[in-house]
């Protein structure tokens, strides 16, 4: 039997990506008889270590605070249903918008952007006194570390090193890099998955539709799960034209609708809405350009994009969720704790790698590679784990 392929099957338009044409994986492997390439991909991403940690890690409010908000894991497989439902519409291969989404949070440390910024400030903060103003560490990007976490970090093949995915998929997952890991990254990978970051062009439009999933998604589950904690009111929402709008029309549609009820139809609206205007917006980019294949896309402007109008709108809820929820007092006292564990655990490690279990322990590496290597132990911990480890270690309870 010959590798499936999505091509007769479900008519992939010609600029989507086919699995058929990939530039195929780092390591070859033969073709599996009855899953297509993406399909294998996204396949070995929910087998992953780091996929499964996903749940106990923090999306915005922490793992423990309680069962009912999202999780990196519900996140990412929120962002794969509606980058799945945006790709079917404009004939975009599905199986891999859903590896890249599923994939895409992969290197997100315990404690959501706290503890990413707490890493990322103690890599930066060791300065290597050899070079010329380089930092040992060179920060901590978390797309880079979904990039590391499925080329190297996982330990699931008896010959090679991380998961081995196809290309298009790894392009996707290192949705931005700062020019200095790219160059690094070009150096690994010569016209690779970083060259777009250095010579200009575009990803596959696979990745583009999952980065504005991305942010789609957790627009409307912030405002739920800010909602739900009480954080946010729906009052306080009035001030968001975009929700405001759909708030009513709900009202219209169902006079008595109130609480609970009146925010999820609120919320389906817009979510409805916003994928509507991207499947228009979208589409008609396509149609004033000549897109014969995948490759014609990346040497095109982005396509996958809100109309003007709703980009505006986003923006709006955007900076209104910055202001009254990712910057709410009652977040950021936690957060500042959560950066507190991080940067305990990333100077005890340092300074006592013993602490750590073997494999992250690399007595004959240099000073950058011990130092990446904390990086990744830490960056790979669940929220509770990194709790219980800075108990451990310091015999102070942060998170009571
Ligand atoms: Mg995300």
């Amino acid at each position: 039997m010959s590798a499936a392929s999505e091509a007769g099957l479900t008519g992939l338009a010609p600029y989507a990506s086919d699995s058929a044409r990939s530039r195929g994986r780092r390591f070859p492997q033969p073709e599996a008889p009855t899953r297509t390439a993406y399909q294998r991909d996204r396949d070995r991403v929910i087998h992953s270590t780091a996929f499964r940690r996903l749940v106990y890690k923090t999306q915005v409010f922490l793992n423990h605070e309680g069962d009912l908000f999202r999780t990196r894991l519900t996140h990412s497989l929120e962002v794969a249903q509606l980058a799945r439902s945006i790709a079917r519409s404009l004939r975009l291969n599905e199986d891999l918008v859903e590896a890249i989404a599923l994939a895409h949070d992969l290197g997100h440390t315990p404690f959501g952007h706290a503890g990413q910024d707490a890493l990322h400030a103690s890599l930066q903060a060791l300065a290597d006194p050899d070079s010329d103003g380089d930092a040992l560490g060179w920060g901590f990007e978390h797309n880079l570390q979904s990039l590391r976490v499925v080329d190297q970090l996982e330990e699931r093949y008896p010959s090679f090193d991380g998961l081995n995915l196809c290309f298009e998929t790894r392009e996707g997952i290192l949705k931005h890099c700062s020019r200095a890991n790219a160059q690094r990254l070009e150096v690994q990978e010569p016209g690779g998955v970083a060259a777009r970051f250095l010579n200009g062009g575009s990803p596959s439009i696979e990745a583009q539709l999952c980065n504005l999933a991305d942010e789609i998604a957790y627009n409307a589950h912030d405002i739920d799960d800010g909602v739900r904690s009480g954080l946010l009111s729906l009052e306080q929402l009035a001030e968001v034209p975009l929700f405001e709008r759909f708030r009513a029309q709900a009202l219209t549609d169902h006079p008595k609708l109130e609480g609970r009820r009146l925010l999820f139809e609120s919320i389906r609206l817009m979510l409805s809405e916003q994928v509507y205007d991207v499947i228009r917006t979208t589409q008609a980019a396509i149609d004033v350009l000549n897109l014969p294949d995948a490759d014609a896309v990346r040497r095109a402007p982005p396509l996958v994009a809100f109309s003007p109008a709703m980009r505006a709108e986003s923006q709006v809820l955007k900076s209104f969720l910055l202001r009254n929820l990712y910057r709410h007092p009652q977040v950021m006292e936690t957060t500042d704790r959560a950066r507190r564990v991080v940067s305990d655990l990333f100077t005890r490690y340092l300074d006592a790698p013993e602490e750590m279990p073997d494999s992250h322990v690399l007595p004959h590496a240099s000073p950058r590679q011990r130092a990446r290597a904390v990086a990744d132990y830490i960056a790979g911990m669940t929220d509770r784990f990194a709790i219980r480890e800075h108990e451990r270690l310091f015999g102070r309870v942060l998170f009571p």
